[in-house]
């Protein structure tokens, strides 16, 4: 059993919240938290939210949409899209989400755009940076996040808040720093440019710590608050 079996979601989330404020004092920032609720029951994020939770984080368009139909009453949280977006599924996203972070390429900004609601807020969206350079994870290629900027920034139901990576999975300390050095440059190069971007939304349960100390703004956290996860068949997605 790991540590994060032990107790509850509320002291889970607690423990989070205060490594959170320790890891701040350090830096001097103000890192918020994104609990990621994906794969686990509603039932979860009304524990999370009764202990002060308020934004939470989901993967697959069709589990989420359950869910916030589910926690319609809880007219207080704020829900960011964080998975991997198909075209077919945009509707969805731009009807149900307040924020999304995975935003990849100008034809998904555009579809969101025409979709968004015109009784809701704009649409807030982190552009989603393929860091790692790998092929096989989505994100844009770093040279095109200045181009895919400027081209969400023109579209008026959306606001650019800033960026969002998912680093490889590595335990090689100097690749990981790398990685948030550079999102930490692209971000500050952002904030320069345009000023709705306020958000460097970087790191998970295990590099929390390391995301931090680069200056992310916003971690996206699931396993260290609702414990693991069982296997998700993506194309429930
Ligand atoms: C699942 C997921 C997380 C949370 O990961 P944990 O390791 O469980 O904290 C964060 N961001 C994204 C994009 C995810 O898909």
């Amino acid at each position: 059993m790991s540590q994060y079996e032990s107790s509850t979601i509320k002291s889970r989330l607690h423990l989070i919240l205060s490594q959170i404020a320790q890891l701040n004092q350090t830096s001097q920032q103000s890192t918020q938290l994104l609990a990621v609720s994906k794969t686990k029951p509603a039932t979860d994020i009304i524990e999370a939210y009764q202990a002060g939770q308020r934004c939470f984080g989901e993967n697959y368009v069709q589990e989420a949409v359950d869910k916030i139909a589910e926690l319609k009453q809880y007219q207080d949280i704020e829900w960011h899209f964080i998975g991997p977006i198909q075209s077919n599924k945009t509707r969805l996203i731009a009807e149900n989400f307040d924020w999304v972070h995975s935003i990849d390429r100008e034809k998904i900004a555009s579809r969101l755009n025409e979709q968004r609601p015109a009784e809701l807020a704009k649409l807030n969206v982190c552009l989603q940076i393929n860091i790692s350079q790998e092929n096989s994870k989505s994100g844009t290629d770093i040279k095109q996040v200045f181009e895919l900027a400027k081209y969400v920034s023109q579209q008026n139901n959306l606001c650019l808040r800033g960026i969002m990576a998912i680093p490889a999975n590595t335990d090689d300390i100097n690749q990981q720093k790398q990685s948030f050095a550079q999102m930490q440059q692209i971000f500050n190069q952002l904030k320069a440019e345009y000023d709705s971007v306020d958000t460097l939304s970087m790191g998970m349960t295990n590099d929390m710590a390391l995301a931090i100390e680069y200056g992310s703004t916003m971690v996206r956290i699931g396993t260290a608050i609702f414990g693991a996860r069982a296997a998700k068949n993506q194309d429930k997605n």
